[in-house]
């Protein structure tokens, strides 16, 4: 259903789609805004592959569940199976990173947190994670890598991947020890503060350092 498949450096990656795993909270000004304790260890979620949308046109979000929030992050992909791994093996199984929309659906997720559930439906919807081509960079630089997002030409979002509460590498480490991270799986490393609601209609510009720059319209999920 989703015409997304994996591009590094322009070019479509021999990769097939995999799920995608999440971490909240990663950044202490993004906790602190929703009013969350900063967690001891990363909170981890998993969008599945149906979440999937190339963000490269119109991002259509579902209107019939409250407010969709936008969560710009920047994402990693996996080419190497990565199982109870080293941070040496998380290095060598990044094939690149690009910048996702973690796109929630805040009414929703409020009301399930609130009755103690859990929160997938508010962020594993179809199209829930509209995604960019992916770069390669030295492994040196994932912890100096600016992410911003434009609402409407407002700047919302600017955070630095120095600021992550659990860097790349040993969030990867992580995550192994539960899921078992496959070539084609992707990795969302948090979203800065700055998040709010969309509107139909937004214009959104989302960067990442000077490497991924896109422009998309927010338009009603038919
Ligand atoms: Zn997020």
């Amino acid at each position: 259903m989703s015409d997304y498949i994996h591009i590094v450096d322009g070019v479509p990656a021999s990769l097939p789609l995999g799920k995608v795993v999440c971490v909240g909270r990663n950044y202490a000004e993004h906790a602190k805004e929703l009013n969350n304790p900063l967690p001891t260890e990363p909170v981890l979620f998993i969008k599945p592959s149906t979440a999937l949308v190339a963000l490269d046109g119109p991002v259509a979000i579902p209107t019939d569940w409250g407010a969709c929030h936008f969560e710009a992050e920047m994402t990693i992909l996996i080419d190497q199976p990565l199982t109870k791994c080293s941070e040496h093996q998380a290095a060598d199984a990044i094939a690149g990173i690009g910048i996702a929309l973690d796109l929630t659906l805040r009414d929703l997720q409020t009301e399930l947190k609130q009755k103690s559930l859990p929160w997938e439906k508010a962020k594993a919807f179809d199209g829930a994670c509209p995604i960019s081509g992916f770069v390669t960079v030295p492994i040196a630089t994932l912890q100096d890598q600016q992410i911003q997002l434009r609402q409407n030409g407002e700047l919302k979002q600017n955070g630095n991947s120095s600021d992550m509460l659990t860097p790349v590498l040993p969030l990867l480490a992580y995550i192994s020890q539960f899921f078992t991270l496959q070539p084609g799986d992707i990795v969302l490393t948090g979203t800065p503060a700055g998040v709010g609601p969309l509107t139909l209609g937004d214009e959104l510009q989302l960067s990442l350092s000077n490497k991924i720059n896109l422009s998309t319209t927010i338009i009603e999920r038919p």
